[in-house]
């Protein structure tokens, strides 16, 4: 089903994008030194140009957005500290419990409908001062929420958090992973979406489209005692202006353009919802489009219990489009700028006669 002239349309992730010429031109030609030393130029102008965007005093590259969440915990919290986070964050969910692993934290849940804590879940999971308890280390947030579909937190809500974490003198930190997705969804500048934080994580492996790296934004004291525990958990790296030139490139060409696979995923979200048996339960509000797989869309064979999802994904991979099977009935899809023409009417096309 898939040539040349007819790619694979790959909505599993927007970390599946490919370098683009200017990309491997950018990384052909970078200056280079050892950045255990500091002498990178190339991740020095990255790691300048991150700080001056989001407005923060300095930044370090990192090799994942993972290692950049967890060196933000290791830094802000002692052992035995609770993190607040929501109940379906990636820092909770998807990051192999390293904060237990790493730093001895222990994750505080919150559980939302929709993915948004409130200021009023925050405060209440913020432990009081009594000496059988464990102390409040860190809230977290997440904006945009991946696992939610892409949900952008509005800025009201983040400042209503922020009072809170501030009166009761918390550390606050955002896995900002998307935060240009939640920055051209809010139609502000990405600075505006990071004001407030005490530290900063965002890709540039994502909707940005570089191959590799993150970006931790902090105040100058913190970034120092960042880069001691980035060397600890051995993300310390020799000549990587290599790949950081890339994600240079990623901020100067994609920043700008980010808002265009908000349009398709709406696009795409439109002319599923017209597919029998397919619901998209969150109107995408970025990226990410969710969708639940009834048992109405099975017009022949309906498959065993628990099985809607990966047999719906298992016949649109047949079709060349690959999406990912996120429980027994959710499929989620990613758009970035690397979909080749007409994805969303080819995705339509092999959902209609995948059933
Ligand atoms: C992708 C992602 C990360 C970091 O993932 P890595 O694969 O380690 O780069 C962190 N938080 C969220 C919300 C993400 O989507």
């Amino acid at each position: 089903m898939t040539n040349d002239k007819h790619p694979i349309v790959d909505l599993r992730s927007d970390t599946v994008t490919k370098p683009t010429p200017r990309m491997r031109r950018a990384m052909a030609e970078a200056e280079v030194g050892d950045d255990v030393y500091g002498e990178d130029p190339t991740i020095r102008r990255l790691e300048e140009t991150a700080a001056e965007m989001l407005k923060m005093e300095a930044a370090i590259y990192l090799p994942s957005g993972t290692m950049g969440n967890q060196v933000a915990l290791h830094v802000h919290c002692r052992p035995g500290r609770e993190v607040v986070v929501e109940a379906r964050s990636h820092i909770m969910n998807y990051e192999m419990a390293a904060m237990a692993a790493l730093s001895g934290l222990l994750p505080n849940p919150v559980y939302t409908e929709g993915g948004i804590m409130t200021a009023e879940q925050v405060e209440a999971s913020c432990r009081p001062d009594i000496y059988y308890l464990a102390r409040t280390g860190l809230v977290a947030l997440e904006n945009t929420h991946n696992m939610v579909g892409g949900r952008v937190m509005q800025l009201d809500r983040v400042r209503e958090i922020q009072d809170v974490t501030r009166r009761a003198r918390i550390a606050l930190h955002l896995d900002g992973a998307r935060i240009f997705n939640a920055a051209a969804s809010l139609g502000v500048p990405v600075h505006e979406a990071a004001a407030g934080f005490d530290s900063v994580m965002f890709c540039l492996s994502k909707g940005l489209g570089a191959p590799v790296g993150s970006m931790l934004c902090a105040s100058k004291g913190f970034i120092v005692e960042a880069r001691r525990v980035r060397k600890m958990f051995g993300g310390g790296m020799r000549q990587a202006g290599i790949i950081a030139a890339a994600g240079l490139v990623a901020l100067e060409d994609h920043v700008d353009r980010i808002s265009e696979d908000h349009d398709t995923a709406r696009k795409l979200a439109d002319e599923l919802s017209e597919v029998p048996g397919v619901e998209v339960p969150f109107y995408p509000e970025s990226n990410i489009l969710m969708c639940r797989i009834t048992d109405q869309w099975f017009q022949k064979d309906l498959p065993e219990d628990g099985d809607a999802a990966s047999v719906f994904v298992d016949r649109l991979r047949e079709r060349g489009i690959l999406a990912l099977a996120i429980n027994s009935r959710q499929v989620r899809m990613v758009t970035h700028f690397d979909l080749p023409e007409n994805a969303v009417g080819r995705t339509i096309n092999a959902v209609t006669s995948g059933r």
